[in-house]
């Protein structure tokens, strides 16, 4: 069975650090290719529940593909529900740059 902390980890990851370098005002193009692999995710991802989650999610609470910005804070939100159901700390949303794409200030 898929390691679902490990694949969970790496998901994030991807999709955060790929928010967090999508372009400010994305193409045509690159917004259906980001709609595109989000909503494979209910389909393809390899924890169904998980996937089964993501995609009621979804339904509420359609994806912000229109920019950097939106996109992140989106994803974080989401993130945020999948955390909240698991019982993990909350995520403050202002932080996903520093976490994902510039870093800590020091
Ligand atoms: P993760 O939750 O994997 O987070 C990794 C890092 O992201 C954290 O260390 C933190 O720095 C950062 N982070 C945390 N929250 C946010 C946020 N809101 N915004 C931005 N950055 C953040 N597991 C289940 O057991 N049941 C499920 O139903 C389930 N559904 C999932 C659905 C999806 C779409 C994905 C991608 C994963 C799902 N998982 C699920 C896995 C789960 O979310 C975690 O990835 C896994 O439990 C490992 O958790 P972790 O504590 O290592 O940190």
């Amino acid at each position: 069975p898929p390691d679902v902390e490990g694949i969970g980890r790496a998901t994030w990851t991807f999709l955060h650090t790929t928010a967090a370098y999508y372009p400010e005002r994305p193409s045509p193009h690159q917004r259906a290719n980001m709609l595109a692999l989000l909503h494979a995710l209910p389909v393809l991802y390899p924890c169904s529940h998980c996937a089964a989650d993501l995609g009621a999610q979804m339904q509420g609470a359609p994806p912000d593909v229109s920019g950097r910005a939106g996109l992140s804070a989106w994803l974080c939100a989401r993130h945020n529900e999948v955390n909240r159901k698991l019982g993990k700390e909350e995520f403050e949303c202002a932080k996903v740059d520093e976490r994902w794409k510039d870093g800590p200030e020091d």
